[in-house]
């Protein structure tokens, strides 16, 4: 299937990632959220990053106002229902993606592929809900999405051969790399990723490290790029606890039982660098941590 046209639900931190790779990419996108302000925020943010790019020299000025032309924002949800391919990049919750399939499917041309960007949700579940399970798959882009070059492929125990293949099309065209896992919580880099990220929240709330000394050390002991609650801030925490209860509820074993910390900072709102503060506080020059 010629897949050229794209409609991303949710133009938040991951919807604008995936809009911003698409368009450059070559494919037109239409880009859907619930308000106003947070299209317009989107496409500020996309043209920044483009602008970022195009000053290191890594794409063009005329590569940069052609992909942009390429992404059109839209409030109405049922727009969306012609494009080829529709990736759900919404919040991390269950009954919310539902409701924006329930809502999609009646306006969606019988050819459309069907996809959500979760980082741990069913996609199986997801899928049988639909009209189109065998059309239906996981498509996990990582954050920030134009730098990281990994996408999970999760095909749900309905998809079908054609609908893989073209998705892998897809990641080709974007010129990412694409690696295939099988359709159980949390797939592969958030079922290894989130746990240690847990058991940082851990360390912290048992007192065995401060926030800083936790990042320092697996900074500089582990050779991580970031540090564990850094990563966390920069993920977001309401994410990383959605994800965490996934696996826990999933796989119902208590390694993976979310630290009370953890939730404790995202009922506060806390949510990280998306709220400006977290396991940081991000409304100062630099980032100061809050424990
Ligand atoms: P986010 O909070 O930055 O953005 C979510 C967006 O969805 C918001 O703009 C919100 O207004 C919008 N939204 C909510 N309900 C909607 C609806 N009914 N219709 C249209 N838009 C709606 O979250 P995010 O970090 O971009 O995460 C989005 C998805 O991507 C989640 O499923 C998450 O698990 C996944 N993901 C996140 C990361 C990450 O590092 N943050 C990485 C990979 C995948």
């Amino acid at each position: 299937m010629d897949i050229k046209t794209v409609g991303i639900v949710g133009a938040g931190q991951m919807g604008n990632g995936i809009a911003h790779v698409f368009a450059l990419a070559g494919f037109d996108v239409l880009l859907n959220d619930i308000t106003q302000p947070a299209l317009d925020k989107a496409v500020a943010l996309i043209d920044r990053n483009l602008e970022r790019q195009a000053s290191r020299g890594k794409i063009s000025e005329a590569d940069h106002d052609a992909a942009l032309a390429r992404i059109k924002t839209t409030l109405k949800l049922s727009d969306l229902g012609q494009t080829d391919l529709v990736i759900e990049a919404a919040t991390e919750r269950e009954t919310v993606k539902q409701a924006i399939f329930e809502d999609l499917l009646p306006h969606l041309k019988p050819t459309t592929i069907l996809t959500s960007n979760t980082s741990s949700i069913s996609i199986t579940r997801l899928a049988s809900r639909t009209d189109r399970p065998e059309k239906f798959m996981g498509f996990h882009f990582m954050n920030p999405v134009p730098v990281m070059q990994l996408v999970e492929l999760i095909r749900g125990i309905a998809t079908d051969e054609p609908t893989y293949r073209a998705l892998l099309a897809v990641v080709e065209k974007l010129g990412k790399t694409a690696a295939s896992a099988e359709d159980f919580p949390a797939f592969i880099v958030n079922r290894i990723l989130m746990p240690m990220i847990n058991e940082a929240v851990y360390t912290l709330y048992e007192g065995v490290g401060s926030v800083r000394s936790i990042d320092e050390s697996l900074k500089l002991g582990a050779n991580h790029p970031m540090g564990p609650l850094e990563l966390a801030d920069f993920i977001g925490l309401d994410t990383c606890l959605a994800i965490m209860n996934v696996l826990h509820d999933g796989l119902a074993d208590t390694k993976y039982r979310p630290c009370p910390l953890l939730t404790k900072y995202v009922e506060a709102g806390w949510l990280g660098r998306k709220t400006q503060r977290g396991f940081y506080d991000y409304r100062g020059e630099v980032p100061v941590p809050t424990r």
